[in-house]
This record gives C-alpha cells, structure tokens and sequence, in this order.
C-alpha cells in the first residue's frame, strides 16, 4: 500500500493485542530503497517486501529492538547484503539483544536520491528507540513512540516516563506534516496528536497524584482499578507498568515516595 509519494507500507502478519492490525514494514524511495522495521521474519511478509521494494533494497532501519519490530531485519539482511542499522542495546539489560550492523546515533543520516532519513534519538518506550524523519515529506516514522489509536504501553526498566515525555516534547520541535507509526494509521495531524498524548500523561499523571493525596498510601494494582475503571480488566497488567512508569517519574520529581515496607505509594 503506497502511503506516500515515495512510501510503501507493508504489514506483517502478526496482528494482537499489543500491535494491532500488525506491525508495519514502510519502505522509502525508488531505485534504492531504505526499508523500516521488517517486523516478524515471516517467509511469507519477507517475499512481500522484497516484491513490494521498487528499487534494490541498500538500508535497513530499525526503530527499536522489540521482538515484533526486529527480527525480519537480519533475515532480510542475508537476503539482499543490505545492512542493518539502529541504535542498538548496551547489552547490560536483560533481554536486550540487539546488535546492528551500523550503530545510528541522533541527527545521523541515510541519504537517497532526493531525499533522506535522519535518525532521532526517542528514548521512552525503550531506551534504544529511534524515530525517523523523512525530508523533503516531514513524514515521521515513528516505530512504537506514536502509535495510531492507541495507548503506547511504558513499562520499566526499558521504558522510562520521563524520557518518553522528554521526547515527545523534542519531536514538537521538528516541523511534521505526518506520522507513520509501527502500528495503526498514518497521522496527517502530527503536531495535534503529539499535544494529545502528552496532555493525555499529564491527565494521568495529576489522576495518580489526586488519587494518593485523597486516599492515603496505595499499592499499584488499586491505583489502576481506580483511574482506569473504563479499561477492559484484561488490560489492566499493561496499565499496572505505565502507572508504574509514572510514580517513578513522580518519584524522581520529588512528588511522590514509595514504595513502603508494604510496597504502597504515598505523596511525598
Ligand atoms: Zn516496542
């Protein structure tokens, strides 16, 4: 599906939960093609691309290293001889495990033919997650950062509140004119949207801090029976990681303590 004057979308076959309709395969430009988060390394999505790629495909980019965004990458690699490139994990975490070829850091970039893609740094939802920016276009690749129509999940240790939020307000910055998320719809109001999820964190941010202050200390699981009482129960362990995320933010503002000896949090 061509989503831009040089943009092709493919999704990969891995529908859920957590990625919607599936993650999103965007390939950039014509005669050398830079392709974006090749998602699952499913036989069947990788002969997809490698059809739906007008030129011979020469980069490989990676958002971040999920298992649902990054697997493809290294399998396409073999494929065409293209590199991988990304931020990449220090490998000190558990569970990280992504090594690319080439180490991407902000502001670095691939350059095309009339266009290019540069690479900025959006720690939040994982601490190794880069956005792309395609110019001349202002099309923002935003991986699992913004996602279309749905709550982007921040669970610590690789997801931090305070940078996510860091980052957003740094993509204010950039002049957008759409955001092509790892999942969902293209965004055409980019700048609207990122308003939207920040006052959105905010919202929830000031709930959790109401929440403590009316009710004396709370462990994390009444917290979300409480602000997100219109949420499927079936989401509420996700909830419990981004309410997390957030009284860690909190407490590094000095808003907040906990947790106590009976793992409740209380204002500080
Ligand atoms: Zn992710």
């Amino acid at each position: 599906m061509r989503v831009g004057a040089r943009v092709i979308r493919v999704t990969a076959p891995n529908p859920g939960l957590m990625t919607g309709s599936g993650t999103h395969t965007y390939l950039v430009g014509d005669d050398e093609v830079a392709a974006i988060d090749v998602g699952v390394a499913d036989e069947g999505h990788l002969s997809t691309v490698l059809a739906a790629a007008v030129g011979r495909i020469r980069w490989i980019l990676v958002t971040h290293g999920h298992s649902d965004h990054l697997p493809g990458a290294f399998e396409l690699a073999n494929r065409t001889g293209a590199l991988v490139h990304g931020y990449g994990s220090s490998g000190r975490f558990p569970g990280e495990r992504f090594i690319p070829h080439r180490r991407l850091r902000h502001g670095d970039k691939i350059h095309g033919r009339e266009w290019s893609l540069t690479a900025i740094y959006t720690p939040g939802h994982a601490r190794d997650h880069l956005c792309f920016l395609l110019k001349p276009e202002g099309m923002l690749f935003s991986g699992d950062h913004i996602m279309g129509g749905s709550t982007v999940v921040i669970a610590p240790p690789d997801g931090d509140m305070t940078q996510y939020m860091a980052s957003l307000e740094h993509l204010e910055t950039h002049e957008l004119h759409s955001i092509a998320p790892g999942h969902g719809e293209v965004i055409t109001d980019p700048h609207g949207e990122i308003a939207r999820v920040l006052a959105h964190r905010r919202a929830r941010e000031r709930a959790i801090v109401s929440a403590l202050s009316d009710c004396g200390p709370m462990h994390i699981k009444a917290l979300v029976q409480r602000l997100y009482s219109n949420t499927p129960v079936s989401l509420h362990e996700w909830a419990a990681h981004s309410v997390y995320a957030h009284l860690l933010k909190l407490r590094r503002e000095g808003v907040v303590r906990g947790r106590d000896r009976r793992g409740r949090w209380r204002c500080a």
